[in-house]
Parts: structure tokens; sequence; C-alpha cells
């Protein structure tokens, strides 16, 4: 047999201890999901077996006909989800979506303005050790010090000065919602495009509960993996048919060769399932369990950036209990619950370090978490960081305790139990 378990044991053992890692923890890193066992079908299928560079009816290998589907359904139902004209469902990541789109708009040496990574930008959009921050000029902007919401008055000084070809708005760390339209104006004034990178409100967007972008960017990028609970990959969007044509030259042969077709039919699957009216029903829990979360965090005594959220980010700054983010991440990860320590606005130390952790809802409300679970989260995150504060490094009773909970929480939330 070639079944995975007999061929490949010390492999299939990996993938069985992360099962269970899945299984017993709470996932609270923000731009995590856990998708459903259909998109999971998906993309272990044959259609990994299958080159397809082109586009659908425009190959340039013989045996498209049955991927032609896949990609042609994945195609119209992102056009349905986020009310557009055209969607391109090639990009392999995130990170390609963007660059991509670089391609098609900039030459190297274009300015650019992107948020600064520091404020809760991503990478992508013009960090100094990626490519964007390397090969273009970008001019970053931020947040306030006394609000931590984008600082609008300043991005459209700095647009006026520096005249970017392009404008990113979106980010990786921003709880709040952006204004979009704010965002259209400047770009209008300075004759700059506005890509809305939404990687992390996507699912938010389709299911209505935060702003769609599309009615006012020329291009709308996105992850199809975080809040819109599909498989790993990117996307591109718009309603302009035109720079569709250029968006889709960058992608292939731009970018990038063979598209992972399997990975197109998980995305395809997953669109369908966003579609539905349990989708909606999905989003708006994701954002009340983050309301409630922020809500059980501060009663806890810790801040939280921009003082709650919109979304289902909770940015919580650890200042109040001087903690760092590198020590909460660790501490909490022993009690059982997964997050990423992040930099807080204006954050005093290193990257590797923080001041900060990004919690976020979607995967724990993917098994079934609802308000009166997350008002335990909050609580459980508390007690453990309460004695991570006074216990100089060793809180290892309050994180046992917790872990109990936590353990019970998952059993009566189960996920993939026939896997
Ligand atoms: N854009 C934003 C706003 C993100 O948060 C991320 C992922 O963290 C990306 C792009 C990149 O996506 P990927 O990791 O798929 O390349």
């Amino acid at each position: 047999t070639d079944k995975l378990s007999d061929a490949d044991p010390e492999l299939y053992a990996s993938l069985r201890q992360e099962l269970g890692r899945q299984q017993d923890q709470i996932e609270l890193i923000a731009s995590e999901n856990i998708v459903s066992t259909a998109v999971l079908e998906a993309q272990g299928s044959v259609l990994t077996n299958k080159y397809a560079e082109g586009y659908s009816g425009k190959r340039y290998y013989g045996g498209c006909e049955y991927v032609d589907i896949a990609e042609t359904l994945a195609i119209e139902r992102a056009k349905k989800l986020f009310g557009c004209e055209y969607a391109n469902v090639q990009p392999h990541s995130g990170a390609q979506a963007n660059q991509a789109v670089f391609m098609a708009l900039l030459q190297p040496g274009d300015t650019f303005m992107g948020m600064d990574l520091a404020a809760g930008g991503h990478l992508t959009h013009g960090a100094p050790a990626n490519q964007s921050g390397k090969w273009f000029k970008v001019v970053s902007y931020g947040v306030t010090r006394d609000t931590n919401l984008i600082d609008y008055d300043d991005l459209e000084a700095k647009a006026r000065e520096h005249k970017p070809k392009l404008i990113i708005a979106g980010g990786s760390a921003y709880p709040r919602q952006i204004d979009f339209a704010r965002f259209r104006k400047i770009a209008d004034e300075i004759g700059a495009y506005l890509m809305v990178d939404m990687a992390h409100y996507a699912g938010l967007v389709a299911a209505g509960v935060y702003p769609s972008p599309l009615p006012h960017a020329h291009v709308v990028t996105t992850t199809t993996h975080k809040t819109l609970r599909g498989p790993r990959g990117g996307m591109i969007l718009s309603n302009d048919l035109d720079l569709g044509k250029k968006f889709n030259s960058a992608v292939f042969p731009g970018l990038q060769g063979g598209p992972l077709m399997h990975v197109i039919a998980g995305k395809a699957v997953a669109f369908g399932e966003a579609l539905r009216p349990e989708f909606k029903t999905y989003a708006a829990n994701v954002v009340a369990n983050a309301k409630v979360l922020a809500e059980r965090l501060i009663a806890g005594g810790l801040d939280i950036v921009s003082g709650g959220t919109d979304s289902h980010i909770v940015l919580v700054d650890l200042r109040p209990k001087k903690l760092t983010g590198k020590a909460a991440e660790h501490a909490l990860e022993s009690a059982g619950m997964t997050c990423n320590k992040n930099g807080v606005p204006f954050d005093p130390e290193k990257p590797f370090v923080t001041s900060g952790v990004r919690l976020g809802t979607p995967a724990a409300t993917t098994r079934g978490f609802g308000t009166a679970e997350f008002a335990q989260v909050g609580d459980m995150i508390v007690e453990v960081l309460d004695a991570l504060a006074v216990s100089n490094g060793d809180n290892a009773a309050a994180e046992g305790r917790v872990r109990a909970r936590v353990q019970e929480l998952c059993r009566r939330f189960p996920i993939y139990p026939t896997l």
C-alpha cells in the first residue's frame, strides 16, 4: 500500500502531531483559521498533477478542460462574493499577489506609500528587508500617538509632497475600520493608484461585517486563508478590466509559472462556503467574539491598542503588566493558547521582543466558540499573564491550571473528528 502512514511513517507522524496540536490548543493567531474537510480534500486531490500555464480556455498545455472548470468556478464565485468584475485566483500567496500589482503598475525606482510595519503594515508594503522596500522608494505612513488610528492628515501631506504612483491601504495588525473613501480621495488628488490589501479582513468583507474596499480601490489584493477560511494562497480583484489584463500578465508569465490547480480548487470550495448564509453568521460572530475578548482583557488590566476592535484582531499592549511580547507568547503557548508577539505602535522594544501580542478570533470561532467561551479565553490569558508578571519567569502552576481548562474547552468544540 502507498497510504502515507505506511509509505512514510516518519512524515506521517509529524502530520498526526500537528493535527493533535490543532485539536488540543486554542488558536489565537489572527492570520490563521481552520478550513473545512472539503477544502482539505480539494487540496489533496489529483489536481496537483496538472500543469495549466495560462488562463481558462487559453492554456499552454493540453488536457486542461477539467481544471478550467475548477478555475472558472473559483473566479466566478470570487466575483460574486466581493461584487466585482475581475478576479485572478492564481497568486500562490498574498505576497505574490502584491508583487504582481507592483509589477503591473510600477517600475523599479518608483515611489509608493504603505503603512509602516511598526504601525501594523505588512512586510510587502515597503519594509526595508522586502523586495518592495528594496526595489522601490517607499514613503511610509503610520498611526497617531493618541488614538493609534491611521494618521490621515499626515498621509495626505506626505502624498502631496512625494506624489507616489501607488498608495496601499491595509495591514496585518490594524484592528479598526479603514476609511477607504478617504484613501481614494487622496489618491485621486495626486493621480495615484489605490491598492487595498484586505488579506486580514477578506472574510469579514465577504460577509458584509467590515467595509468593502472594492467600490473605492483600483485594485484589491488578499490572501485566501485568513478570515476567508480557504486554502493558503492569494488573489487579485478589481472592477477595472483593463487593469485586470495587466494583472493577469504580471501573475503569469510575469512572476509565476504553472498555477497550483489543487489550491485553486480549494479556493473555489472555500468561496462557495463563504457565499452561504452561515458564513455571514460566522463572520459576525468573529467580530462579536473579538469585542468580548478585548473587553475582558481591559477588565483584567491590559491595554488594547486603539481601545478595542472593529474586526477579528485584538492587539494587546502588555506594558501595564511590564511584560514583553516574547515572554507572553511563550507563556500562553505553554498554557495551550497559540498567538504571536507583535509590536505595538511606537514600541520601545526590538521587533524580536516587542511589547505586545496580536490575538485573533477567526480560528476558535470556526470551532464554535461564542462570546461565553471568548470571555473565558480572556480570563485565562489574564490569569497566565498575571502569574508571569509576578513569578520571575516561573509560572508553571498557572500555565498548568489554564492548560487543563483549555483542553476541556477544546474537547467541547472538537475539530476534524473524522481525520
Ligand atoms: N498582506 C497582508 C496584509 C498580510 O497580513 C499577509 C500575511 O501575513 C500577506 C499580505 C502575505 O500573505 P502570504 O503570507 O500568503 O504571502
